[in-house]
């Protein structure tokens, strides 16, 4: 045997050992069923940065900024901010009240929730709570057993693991539940959608600001911020990531002239 066969089989060898080092370990990582992709959160946050305008970048958006008033604090516990790239901070903990439907949220939202349920049905419309808060299990298990991983939020960053988001749909709306243009168009959306700022809530993923919110969508998922927040945010039209940077910048500006 030539010396260069020799070379040529002895590659061929050590090129097959490591296509069926790579095929084993990926048949591996498929089986696991407790494997979580992660999401390249840094790319995400370098978007989400680009994507919130500047101060004063355009005039449209300076006229859209809402007032902050002077005694906010940005660290209220109902300005929480929770998305695809600010994970529920560690060991944060609710306390939960239970409110129609079997379900839970954070102890403080419960009569909110409650009265905005009680007149949406006064005026006539017929609100069912579908989803409210959600322990870490649950997150993980819808995440790990749902089709499509871009509708469910990484464990630790639905705004339904603090108690604070609520999914309401209009009662008896089958079929295309998550079609968020559809449902959009149902009596009882459309009250929620107009009174939910009176009770503390807003509509938190608007179709305009998915690249802000990093969710698409949806027409069904209510936040708790509180009143004052809630009327500033809903009529101002900016999403919570805008109206905190903008509150963010406040109060740095408001700290730096003192
Ligand atoms: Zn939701």
């Amino acid at each position: 045997m030539s010396k260069l066969r020799k070379f040529l089989i002895i590659d061929l060898i050590l090129l097959m050992a490591v296509l069926g080092a790579l095929t084993i370990s990926r048949i591996l990582k498929e089986n696991n069923s407790d494997y979580i992709e992660p999401e390249p959160q840094e790319e995400i946050a370098e978007e989400i940065e680009e994507a919130i305008p500047e101060e004063g970048e355009a005039e449209e958006v300076a006229e859209a900024q809402p007032e902050i008033s002077e005694e906010v604090n940005p660290d209220e516990w109902n300005l929480l901010l929770v998305n695809p790239w600010n994970a529920i901070p560690e060991g944060y903990s609710v306390e939960t009240a239970s409110v129609e439907g079997g379900y839970e949220v954070d102890a403080r939202v419960a009569d909110s929730l409650e009265a905005m349920l009680a007149d949406c049905r006064e005026a006539g419309h017929s609100p069912v709570v579908i989803s409210a808060f959600r322990t870490r299990d649950t997150q993980e298990y819808l995440y790990n057993t749902t089709a499509n991983k871009d509708d469910t939020a990484y464990p630790g960053t639905s705004e339904h693991e603090c108690g604070l988001a609520v999914d309401i749909l209009e009662t008896g709306y089958g079929g295309d539940w998550d079609n968020a243009e559809k449902t959009a168009q149902t009596e009882t959306q459309k009250w929620l959608t107009e009174n939910c700022k009176d009770y503390g809530f807003i509509l938190r993923y608007p179709s305009d600001k998915e690249e802000i919110t990093g969710i698409v969508y949806e027409s069904w998922h209510y936040r708790y911020v509180g009143r004052e927040h809630a009327a500033k945010i809903m009529d101002s039209g900016v999403c919570l990531e805008e109206y905190l940077k903008r509150l963010d910048y406040e109060t740095k500006t408001r700290i730096k002239d003192q």
